[in-house]
């Protein structure tokens, strides 16, 4: 038997520990996992009653699991949302909530600052389905305006964005989009749902790739979705019902026990991240740093009103293009090449070259990418030792950067 929480509101850390635990007649500890497709009736009766509705019981995994409902509960706690599906990938998460929602003749505008699949679906496979899309520049208040100017049906937009950390208004294009009859879609993966509440600042829905930091260690993949109770129960879960999202029962709960240490981890790769966007403000082989908390961000203001931590990503250009950024990724001994993020080890991205490389110049020049341009995660290990790290890199990176000065 599991007791119930108190009813007093209780603080993020003891959420993520303690959110959307129910226990079986064992007692255990820890969250079990039940990895079954399955499940079985008392009678042909009960299973009657379940599928009319009038009795809850738990059907089969597509769309019910008991680990993977803590998993909701948990995250529906934290966000401060009345509900919460997961699903198998960030991706399958965003599809889900956009094509849940649309239909033919339907208007999407979104920032042009998105994940690149994010980007692929609005540009790409909606306008198949007679769904159109209009993409603004996120930080622009005007261009949303005119966008917002005629009626639409879905706002999709992601602060800070990937990689360029621009931050949307959203408060104020929340309230443009419920003007022209919009719902506002938030993806709020760089923020994590420690540093910034959409919901809280006018957003309808908002989505995660739980990959990134909720497991947090490189693990699994997994999508969460957060809306209203009767929005996700009567447009997203006939949804995910019928077409199968579904995230493996073993995803859930490494995601699940992931979430118990997301405070401590966040908090520190903050610390961290902000230590790192100094030291890398004072090298002459840095052109810029973007950190949406330091004070030469060009949003600073923007970032100070909508989240309570600047997150754990530093983006950075070096002067020397793309010749001084491969020699700068290659010279690193302790962080790792990779294209993943919100990770507890630290992993630099050439986004020109891999997670931008499909958009094409021209849209990498729109949004600030250049050649010389790093993504940097920050994760978990002692920030001395990572800016021992970047030092030792940016001093490699240094003959390409005399070499472009010639
Ligand atoms: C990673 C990511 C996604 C996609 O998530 P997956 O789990 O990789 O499918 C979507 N949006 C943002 C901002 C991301 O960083």
């Amino acid at each position: 038997m599991s007791k119930s929480l108190p009813e007093r509101s209780l603080r993020p850390a003891t959420l993520l520990v303690r959110g959307g635990t129910t226990r079986t007649n064992h007692d255990e500890t820890s969250e079990a996992l039940f990895l079954t497709s399955g499940f079985v009736y008392d009678s042909a009766e009960q299973a009657e009653a379940t599928f009319a509705g009038t009795a809850t019981h738990f059907q089969y995994s597509r769309f019910g699991n008991p680990t993977v409902s803590m998993l909701e509960g948990r995250l529906a706690a934290l966000e401060g949302a009345e509900a919460c599906r997961v699903t198998a990938t960030g991706m399958a998460a965003v599809h889900a909530a956009l094509l849940s929602h649309l239909k033919a003749g339907d208007r999407v505008v979104a920032s042009r600052a998105l994940f690149g699949s994010c980007h692929w679906i609005i540009s790409t496979l909606l306008p198949r389905y007679g769904i159109t899309g209009e993409f603004v520049d996120g930080a622009d208040l005007a261009q949303w305006e005119r966008a917002l100017s005629t009626p639409a049906t879905l706002v999709l937009l992601e602060t800070p964005s990937n990689p360029m950390l621009e931050l949307v208004d959203l408060p104020a294009v929340a309230a443009l989009a419920h003007k022209a009859g919009a719902i506002v879609v938030v993806d709020n993966v760089f923020a994590t749902p420690l540093l910034q509440k959409p919901l809280a600042l006018g957003a309808d829905v908002v989505v995660y790739s739980c990959t990134k930091h909720m497991d947090g260690q490189g693990r699994v993949l997994g999508g969460a979705i957060l809306g209203t109770k009767k929005w996700v129960e009567d447009v997203l879960q006939p949804f995910i019902r019928n077409t199968g999202p579904s995230i493996s029962a073993f995803n859930a709960w490494v995601i699940l026990k992931g979430l118990e240490t997301l405070h401590l981890r966040v908090h520190a790769m903050c610390r961290s991240a902000a230590a790192i966007a100094d030291f890398l403000a004072e090298r002459v082989e840095v052109k810029r740093a973007l950190y949406p908390f330091s004070a030469s961000h060009p949003q600073y203001a923007l970032a100070q009103r909508l989240m309570s931590g600047g997150g754990t990503i530093v983006t950075f250009d070096l002067a020397g293009g793309k010749e001084a950024a491969f020699r700068f990724c290659n010279a690193l001994r302790l962080i790792d090449v990779s294209n993943n993020l919100g990770d507890s080890k630290s992993l630099v991205t050439h986004p020109a070259t891999t997670t931008h490389m499909r958009i094409g110049a021209e849209e990498r020049a729109r949004l600030g990418i250049t050649d010389g341009t790093i993504r940097l995660s920050v994760g978990l290990e002692d920030v001395a030792d990572l800016i021992e790290d970047l030092a030792e890199a940016l001093d490699a990176a240094g003959g390409a950067v005399a070499r472009a000065a010639e």
